[in-house]
């Protein structure tokens, strides 16, 4: 890497003039961080930068030499001064590794100033450069942990960075000469998504995740993998879901010290969703795979990247990040190895439809030859109704419920995704009848990952968007009520409500509580909006049953189910049959080979023989363990 930072520093000095006062040039994770003394001049001609970047193809960001940093007091009055009152200033925080402020602010585009007028005025003033952060419209304690967790671990951080920056930029030793993909988990199975793919000189994961089966079955065959954790060169993180992410703390713990790959969104979503999960493993009386310092330690891991941000993770691999439209942050990532010798898609989970919160998976790349595509809805059955049917139901199940029976609608649901679904469906019912007076109550993490969503506006769709944007979060509409634990039966006592509350597939989670102080009425509901997996609770109601045995404090009880049961399946977050034809129909330019996973059996299969009879393409359905050469 020496030689490559040397030959590009080169290169740097050459293009920029020398009034530029370059004192070093060093490769920070993919980023090449160019250090000067005079950072005003990269302010005042924005496009040096865009001309180096397009030149050498690399990313690069400015900083200021540290002996041209302002104090940061001083630093804190001149920022105070120059933002202006309507920006809802929360918190500056100076990080003097990165020699970078982040502005926590409610309304950052005015951080941002116009054309980002207001952020090279800060940068001219203090020399310090501005990272503007989006304050939720909610309080958050996850999101505020993490953002305070990276300032103090700056160092670590840096130091970290500089280590990948080595491991990207190295020497291509060997060349490009095989590619081969191999399955350790999710291959006709949901849950344990995990795949490595590997050329001479790269190797890569693509996904980590926990399975629902029985022992061993849970995690994917990492044994099975001939080389030891700290010979990868990277882990590349679709979405935030347990079953792609449950297990990347895990390999931290156990000897992996390069990057995660993953949106920014998704980084504060796994931390919410394991953080959660190792609960359920201590309640259930089991050994959770690793305790929270590996969560924190994948957290000082991460490397952030943006829908459409083309970054180098290797000598011969580059990812970029598009909308998966599966939940907040998810992504299809998109990697081109080996200077044009091949191209992959991997969609991780997505959506190819309408839902309220994301616009529909990307579809078009600037090549793909291998496409490796999710198939939860592989099989034929696999159509839903369309979703404004599904939303109509939801309507008339609550009205009948709530308001003609005066009874207690029960959501059993995930707190990222179904649950914020259902309140935008809600909300927007509420809106259009003034006389609504029926609260929505919620438990368990659904509030927290709520406020996580207001964080990320830019991730969601226009309308919700913007409203995000003018403090008319649906999220925060009058009608939402968090619950405190200690409220449940009070609220139950009331009846004549809805109640929203994780676990969305009623294996453990505030749910239960609900359900067994609810089911026993036969004016109350119980609605399911999500795929419930075998061998869970809810999929046993589900499917029919009428007394359950569930564990109360004083020991096993057996409870009877007399309120009614539904299910409304058009809510997925996952494109259903007919959207994964769709998707595939519309993929631009369409790859040589399909090979389809994270689907059970038979879904896999058929979506194979499907795609392969009618686009006449290569299309398989491999098992676990399958090492498939792509070139
Ligand atoms: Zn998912
Ligand atoms: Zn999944």
């Amino acid at each position: 890497m020496a030689d490559f930072i040397k030959e590009l520093a080169k290169q740097v000095h050459e293009i920029l003039p020398s009034e530029a006062e370059i004192t070093s040039i060093e490769a920070e994770g993919p980023e090449i961080v160019i250090y000067t003394k005079n950072l005003k001049l990269f302010q005042d001609q924005e496009r040096l930068i865009k001309g180096l970047a397009g030149q050498l193809k690399k990313r690069f960001v400015v900083r200021s030499d540290a002996s041209q940093l302002m104090t940061p007091e001083e630093a804190e009055k001149k920022i105070r001064e120059i933002l202006p009152e309507e920006a809802g200033l929360e918190t500056i925080m100076f990080d003097p590794e990165f020699h970078q402020v982040n502005i926590e602010a409610r309304k950052i585009g005015l951080v941002i100033g116009h054309h980002g007028d207001t952020l090279k005025e800060i940068a001219r003033q203090t020399n310090w450069v501005a990272k503007p952060l989006r304050m939720p419209t909610m309080p958050t304690t996850m999101l505020k942990s993490i953002r305070q967790l990276l300032v103090k671990e700056a160092k670590t951080r840096k130091a970290l960075l500089k280590k990948v920056g080595k491991q990207i930029y190295r020497e291509q030793t060997k060349p490009t000469d095989w590619i081969r993909f191999t399955t350790l988990g999710a291959s006709r199975q949901v849950g344990r998504s995990c795949f490595l793919l590997e050329t001479p000189e790269s190797k890569v994961f693509l996904d980590c995740g926990l399975g629902t089966g029985p022992g061993d079955q849970r995690f994917p065959y990492l044994s099975s993998v001939d080389f030891s954790l700290d010979e990868l060169d990277a882990v590349i993180l679709s979405h935030g879901h347990l079953d792609h992410s449950g297990m990347i703390p895990y390999l931290f713990e156990y000897g992996y010290d390069g990057p995660l790959y993953c949106t920014t969104p998704t980084r504060d979503v796994i931390a919410l969703l394991q953080k959660d999960m190792l609960n359920v493993f201590v309640k259930n009386n089991e050994v959770p795979p690793y305790d929270e310092k590996a969560i924190k330690k994948q957290i000082l891991h991460c490397i952030t990247r943006e829908y459409g941000e083309v970054t180098d993770i290797s000598p011969d691999m580059r990812m970029t990040f598009q909308n998966a439209g599966h939940i907040l942050g998810s992504a299809l990532t998109h990697l081109h190895i080996g200077d044009g010798a091949h191209n992959l898609v991997y969609t991780g989970d997505l959506k190819f439809g309408f839902s309220e919160l994301f616009d529909p998976a990307e579809s078009r790349f600037p090549r793909v030859e291998t496409l490796v595509i999710e198939s939860t809805y592989g099989g034929n059955v696999h159509t839903t109704a369309p979703r404004f049917m599904a939303e109509k139901q939801l309507m008339d199940y609550i009205i009948n419920t709530v308001e003609k029976n005066n009874g207690i609608v029960l959501i059993p649901s995930f707190a990222v995704e179904r649950a914020q679904e259902a309140m935008l469906v809600i909300e927007a019912y509420a809106r259009q009848h003034p006389e609504w007076d029926i609260p929505v109550y919620l438990d368990g993490m659904i509030k927290e990952a709520c406020a996580i969503h207001t964080a990320y506006p830019e991730y969601l769709k226009r309308n919700v968007q913007r409203r995000i944007l003018h403090n008319d979060s649906p999220f925060s509409s009058h009608i939402f009520q968090s619950v405190d634990p200690v409220k449940r039966e009070e609220i139950v006592n009331q009846g004549r409500c809805v109640i929203i509350a994780p676990a969305g597939m009623m294996n453990g989670g505030p749910v239960l509580d609900y359900f067994k102080r609810t089911c026993e009425d036969p004016k109350n509901q119980l609605i399911f909006m999500s795929f419930q997996a075998e061998g869970t609770l809810g999929q046993k109601i589900k499917g029919g049953a009428r007394k359950v045995v569930l564990e109360d404090k004083a020991g096993a009880r057996e409870y009877e189910i007399k309120m009614k049961v539904n299910e409304i399946p058009g809510f997925s977050g996952h494109a259903d049959f007919n959207q994964l034809l769709g998707f595939y129909k519309k993929l631009s330019p369409k790859p040589e080979r399909v090979l389809t996973i994270h689907g059970e059996e038979k879904s896999c299969v058929n979506l194979a023989r499907t795609l392969g009879y009618k686009f006449r393409v290569e299309a398989s359905a491999p098992r676990n363990l399958d090492a498939i050469r792509l070139k």
